[in-house]
């Protein structure tokens, strides 16, 4: 398919021209042209696109030019967060401007009485969690009968979200001639069975190839010993650059305890877990959005439809366990067309995951240690050159911390590429 090289030669309405154009954006992203030309015509479509690729866009800007006003709900967009449910609603907003099309978000967390409102006023365009949208349905305050498009946005984490009998009963109440366009950063089986199952004769888009990085995102590994990692951050924090930096912990506990040994540091902080409620989330990504914090530590809740500009560096503090994650948490930076790095912290008793992420990836990462913070006590790579032609093999190590581990392991394990 040939990519249009302007919005004009799409064949879009001069409202939308006009509010993509104060958007900024002169031209369309990869995904965005391959999508809108189809999905304009009323196609079903499917799209493999990561967040950072314009995938809202894509589908949003072709549904759009359909609405008719007053004639009720006619796009439902499901989302897997809150956050990014607000995020899709905000750039529905955006797209509609200079129209009177009225965009809705439907989360949990918040009051129904708002959400009420605008259902049961028929608003035109609402991006929903399923889990709050199904509790409306139930209720009788939803009305799908006008509806025109329907949007899984990120599916393939509503399904890891366990969120498979909610879609379901949309999909159940959903007029039968609706469009269809289901987006993921990733095509598992089970995505891939529920895209086949429905939609009918869609075009399938991709942006880059299944679960890949953006290219402008530079990727290191810091080899490191396990009680370092807040020394290494606090020393990393103070290098040029880091201006606006996203920082994973796995756990929510984790989260709360780094972000207060930085705030002993002095380095401003928010934090962001499930844990927190939703103004606290709301009011945290505001603060690092708007840059009044530096630092935003966050479980993998706000791994997805985190839309902050400008994210210098992402850093995994510790290594996702899911392969996916990674793809995923790094994606926050380098977004649209600017340059960003992901760091990723890798204890010994981490590097069963970042091999399960490297082969994911299908290449290797580049490895770094500084002195005083790797668990070896002195430089390493991981280039073919200097790996040992017959690496000994540590059976077991990747679940075992360092402590474990012999000095002679540790330098097996740095040296060990399988
Ligand atoms: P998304 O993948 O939809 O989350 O979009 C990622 C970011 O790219 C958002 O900040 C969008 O505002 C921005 N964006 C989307 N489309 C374009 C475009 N055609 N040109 C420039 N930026 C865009």
């Amino acid at each position: 398919m040939s990519e249009a090289a302007t919005f004009e030669s799409l064949g879009l309405s001069q409202d939308r021209l006009a509010a993509i154009e104060a958007q900024g954006w002169t031209k369309p992203t990869p995904i965005q042209s391959k999508a809108i030309p189809s999905a304009l015509k009323g196609q079903d479509v499917v799209g493999i696109a990561q967040t950072g690729t314009g995938k809202t866009g894509a589908f949003m800007i072709p549904s759009m030019e359909g609405v008719e006003m007053g004639k009720g709900l006619q796009i439902l967009i499901l989302c897997p967060t809150r956050e990014l449910a607000q995020q899709v609603a905000e750039d529905a907003r955006l797209l509609g401007k200079g129209t009177a099309v009225r965009v809705a978000d439907v989360v949990g967390g918040v009051g129904y009485e708002p959400q009420i409102e605008a259902l049961r006023g028929g608003w035109e365009i609402i991006a929903a969690t399923p889990g709050r949208f199904n509790d409306h349905l139930e209720r009788g305050n939803v009305d799908l009968s006008n509806l025109r498009v329907l949007v899984l946005d990120e599916a393939d984490r509503m399904l890891d979200m366990g969120f498979r009998p909610q879609i379901e009963d949309v999909l159940r109440r959903s007029p039968r001639n609706r469009q269809t366009m289901l987006f993921s950063a990733t095509m598992p089986n089970g995505v891939h069975a529920l895209a086949l199952q429905i939609t009918k004769d869609a075009v399938w888009v991709e942006a880059t190839p299944s679960g890949t990085v953006a290219d402008l995102i530079e990727e290191e590994v810091f080899m490191v010993k396990p009680g370092v990692k807040p020394e290494l951050l606090l020393h990393l924090l103070e290098g040029e650059n880091w201006d606006q930096v996203l920082v994973f912990t796995r756990t929510k506990a984790g989260a709360d305890a780094l972000s207060g040994r930085l705030e002993r540091h002095g380095v401003k902080t928010e934090v962001m877990h499930s844990d927190r409620r939703m103004q606290h989330r709301v009011r945290a990504l505001d603060r690092f959005a708007t840059g009044a914090v530096r630092v935003l530590v966050a479980t993998d809740v706000a791994q997805r439809g985190l839309d902050v500009e400008g994210i210098s560096h992402v850093v995994n503090y510790d290594v996702p366990m899911d392969p996916e994650d990674y793809v995923h948490r790094i994606g926050r930076t380098g977004r649209a067309g600017s340059a960003g790095k992901a760091v990723t912290f890798v204890t010994a008793g981490e590097l069963g995951y970042l091999k399960s992420i490297e082969h994911r990836l299908g290449r290797s990462l580049d490895r770094t240690s500084l002195e005083g913070y790797d668990y070896a006590g002195e430089s390493q790579s991981s280039s073919e050159q200097d790996r040992p032609k017959h690496p000994r093999k540590a059976g077991g190590i990747g679940t075992r911390s360092a402590d474990d581990l012999t000095e002679e392991e540790l330098q097996a394990l740095l040296g060990h590429s399988d």
